[in-house]
């Protein structure tokens, strides 16, 4: 993930946490590991998608205008993010990563209308707005207008335009932080970013247990922990740690897990996080007291 330099803006108040800790909006970040394969054949896996959209869809259906999406940009995008970050000399070329991550907020629009979703692809760029003097503003009216609706903002990494008045990319993992403000339901918002393992291991062996929690202000405890992914263009989880920690420090409460974890699916994401099934590895990014 691209880490913003921009400060964040003041820590989100939030409604009054709902009783039993249920959270008021879910940012549900779909990683990209999980629907391509960005390290060989660069496919996107559109049953992967189909499948995950039919679970978002059961999800959405007793939870109506209390989820966005955001999509990672897996294989389309990969490619395109090196390529940004390799013309160094055009401060626009992260423009380009505007169509692949299109076309990926585009599959899980229609398989989401399949299966009767109100899905709407939204454009990042156009909800942030990094200001000369190094503050930001976001504008996420269509984001609650569209919750208040019952339907479902599908967000992506996008460019944005920065202070300096380039573009850079932001990441899929940094975009939850552009709608924490956008919830319409009272309690906390809650960040779950899925992915292809089950939180920050312990160690390299994919079957290590895993960190159970991490406080967002120390993250740099945990930098030994990650493994070196240098084909990575997003920095993998490290980005992604850097990412969750920034909403943490704005009131989330950040869960990193597994995508596939079997027979229960997506059930749980809802649930105060002490009744997640047990056999549920995950990674909490939270502070203590919550803001
Ligand atoms: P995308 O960012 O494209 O949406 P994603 O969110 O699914 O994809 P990655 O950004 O690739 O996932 O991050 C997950 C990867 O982080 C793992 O597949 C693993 O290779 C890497 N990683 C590095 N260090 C660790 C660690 N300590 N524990 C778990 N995974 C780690």
């Amino acid at each position: 993930a691209v880490t913003s330099t921009v400060p964040a803006p003041a820590t989100v108040p939030g409604p009054a946490p709902a009783p039993g800790g249920e959270p008021g909006l879910l940012v549900l970040k779909v990683g990209g590991s999980l629907l391509s394969d960005k390290r060989h054949s660069g496919q996107t896996d559109h049953e992967a998608i189909g499948a995950y959209a039919s679970e978002v869809a059961e999800l959405l259906k007793a939870h109506p205008g209390r989820i966005v999406l955001v999509t990672g940009g897996g294989a389309l995008c990969h490619p395109v993010g090196l390529r940004i970050k390799a013309a160094q000399d055009d401060p626009y070329a992260a423009v380009a990563l505007t169509e692949p991550a299109f076309h990926m907020r585009w599959a899980w629009t229609t398989a989401l209308r399949a299966r009767g979703v109100r899905a709407v692809p939204l454009q990042t760029t156009s909800m942030l707005n990094e200001l000369p003097d190094g503050t930001a503003v976001t504008e996420t009216g269509v984001v609650s207008r569209l919750l208040a609706e019952g339907a479902l903002p599908v967000l992506s990494s996008d460019c944005v335009v920065t202070a300096a008045g380039a573009l850079r990319i932001l990441s899929s993992d940094d975009v939850p932080g552009v709608v924490l403000d956008a919830a319409v339901a009272p309690g906390p918002v809650r960040v779950v970013a899925l992915t292809d393992v089950a939180g920050i291991h312990l160690t390299r062996d994919p079957e290590s247990p895993v960190l159970p929690y991490l406080d967002p202000d120390d993250v740099t405890a945990v930098r030994r922990l990650f493994w070196d992914d240098a084909w990575d263009a997003t920095g993998a989880m490290e980005g992604k740690v850097e990412a969750l920690a920034a909403h943490a420090r704005r009131g989330a409460e950040c869960v990193i897990t597994r995508g596939d974890n079997g027979p229960g699916g997506l059930r749980h994401l809802f649930a105060p996080l002490d009744a997640w099934p047990a056999d549920v590895p995950r990674t909490l990014i939270r502070r203590r007291t919550p803001a």
